[in-house]
């Protein structure tokens, strides 16, 4: 085991178990080696939830989560905030809990990984050691992908792809504009955070429309030809927002190549649209630490064993949530949660000398088109040939012709989905 070091100050430990834990840690190296350091980067619905199910399932485990900020904005129901349906503090969460499970809470950002050492370099220039570590950044935004959509255009034209900010600001731009205008969104190839989010978005934005500047539109730009739920969606569209909501697909020349912020212009290769209210959805890749690491490969994501979520790039290294990538498993809230419980159930395993179990995985991704109306898809994934295939036949979707009581059903299913995986994740 590599010997300790600590030059985190208390300062940067959220209250409680945390501190001690840490100070215990560090300032005791026989306690130190005796007892296995995991160290988790990222406290969001995939790093929170792993830290806390490590420590569930063996208490012995020095559970340490990395995180800079204090509190963690959820994405899922952000789509409603947008839309004025919900307040943005219903999204936020602390790490209060998690710190009372024991676990070790340092508010600060990774700076470095070093693989061989095995150590990870905090912001403020200490370090922490670790027996394993689990990448759990989520994603950043290629602000190098979009030319003309750099950070600071994104100050103009909000992406709303992190929660937060830029999803108030989005609701601002919609609140400020006026009725008649058009509301456009920028759609990329996939892979992405949260496949059918933008769709969602567009229903939820086409509500808000509807409701304030009826003669306003929503037209989609889509880098891709088809998209998650496209049936559920269309018909949907067509029920509630009949003429509202036009979508150009990639082989009808909707790809955006090109943002002119001054204009409010999206670019592509047939044509340009001008906006009064612009949504860039820019192409992304795994947040930037994970390639810091050396976990990334040529696609910006990272490749894993999808039995023990061990990078296939680094040792010692396990990745899960939307940064990592193995196969059919989508970037999602719900399979952040599943694979971070499978994740730490391996990693338990693998320090007690036993081989890991091989980890089934099911998520479900709720989309609601309107107030009480939403539609449901789930999914069940196993590794097979390396990678997470979905099982045939233990799946479902939604029916495109199901009666609105189920829509209605599957609204109310979908609150008590976000209050249970996100009271699971953050207590
Ligand atoms: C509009 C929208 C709607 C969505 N709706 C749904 C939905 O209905 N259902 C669903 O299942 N999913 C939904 N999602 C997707 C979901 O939000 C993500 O898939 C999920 O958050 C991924 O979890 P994660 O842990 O990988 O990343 P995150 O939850 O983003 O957490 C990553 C964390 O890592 C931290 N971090 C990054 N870099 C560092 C570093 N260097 N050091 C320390 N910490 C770091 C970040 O601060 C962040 O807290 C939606 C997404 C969007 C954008």
């Amino acid at each position: 085991m590599d010997a300790l070091r600590l030059t985190t100050t208390r300062r940067n430990v959220v209250r409680g178990i945390a501190t001690s834990v840490v100070g215990l840690a560090f300032a005791s190296p026989s306690l130190a080696q005796s007892a296995p350091r995991v160290v988790v980067i990222g406290g969001g619905f995939g790093g929170a939830g792993c830290a806390r199910a490590l420590r569930r399932i063996n208490d012995k485990l020095q559970v340490t989560l990395v995180e800079p900020s204090r509190t963690f904005v959820a994405c899922p129901f952000s789509n409603e905030v947008v839309a004025g349906l919900r307040d943005l503090d219903a999204q936020q969460f602390g790490y209060d809990r998690i710190a009372a499970d024991g676990v070790a809470v340092i508010a600060q950002a990774a700076a470095s990984v070093d693989p061989q050492k095995r150590t990870v370099g905090l912001a403020d220039g200490s370090a922490l050691g670790y027996d394993r570590l689990v990448l759990a950044p989520g994603i950043d935004l290629r602000f190098d992908a979009l030319p003309g959509y750099d950070e600071a255009a994104a100050a103009k034209i909000p992406h709303a792809w992190k929660a937060g900010e830029q999803t108030l600001l989005l609701r601002r731009q919609l609140e400020a504009m006026d009725d008649g205008g058009t509301v456009a969104l920028a759609v990329p190839a996939a892979p992405y955070r949260c496949p059918p989010a933008p769709y969602e978005r567009a229903s939820l934005i086409a509500h808000y429309l509807k409701a304030k500047k009826p003669r306003s539109k929503v037209l989609i730009l889509d880098a891709k030809d088809a998209f998650s739920q496209q049936r559920l969606f269309e018909t949907a569209w067509k029920k509630f927002y009949p003429g509202m909501i036009e979508r150009i697909s990639l082989s009808q020349g909707g790809r955006v190549v090109s943002v002119e912020p001054a204009t409010n212009t999206l670019v592509t290769d047939f044509g340009n649209y001008d906006a009064q209210v612009v949504n860039v959805i820019p192409p992304q890749r795994a947040g930037r630490i994970a390639s810091l690491a050396g976990a990334t490969d040529s696609t910006g994501w990272c490749p894993i064993d999808p039995v023990t979520f061990a990078s296939r790039l680094v040792p010692n290294i396990h990745v899960i949530g939307d940064a990592m990538i193995g196969g059919a498993i989508p970037k999602s809230a719900s399979a952040a949660n599943a694979e971070a419980k499978a994740c730490a159930n391996a990693i338990a395993n693998l320090i007690a000398g036993m081989a890991p179990a091989m980890p089934r995985l099911e998520g479900t991704c709720y989309n609601t088109v309107a107030p009480g109306y939403a539609f449901s898809l789930s999914g069940t994934y196993q590794p097979r040939d390396d990678i997470f295939a979905e099982m045939e036949g233990a799946g479902f979707t939604s029916p495109v012709d199901a009666p609105v009581e189920v829509r209605k059903r599957e609204a109310d299913q979908a609150q008590s989905w976000f209050k249970s995986i996100t009271v699971e994740t953050f207590g």
